[in-house]
């Protein structure tokens, strides 16, 4: 189950990207919803600085 809150903007059209951070970080990519867009968010890609960016929030909202 996913976790409304766990989003992260799509590097290409901002479409709010769910995802699992664990699996995020297991190297699982994620592909944008958006039917006109491709794009993917994992950690190995430029959006690196982004995820990195998001769970840091997240890391934030828990503690
Ligand atoms: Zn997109």
């Amino acid at each position: 189950m996913i976790n409304p809150d766990q989003t992260i903007p799509c590097p290409v059209c901002e479409t709010k990207i769910p995802f699992d951070a664990k699996e995020l970080l297991g190297g699982v990519k994620f592909i944008c919803p958006s039917s006109s867009c491709d794009a993917t968010i994992g950690l190995a890609s430029q959006s690196k600085p982004i995820v990195q960016d998001t769970l840091e929030k997240l890391e934030s909202i828990k503690s």
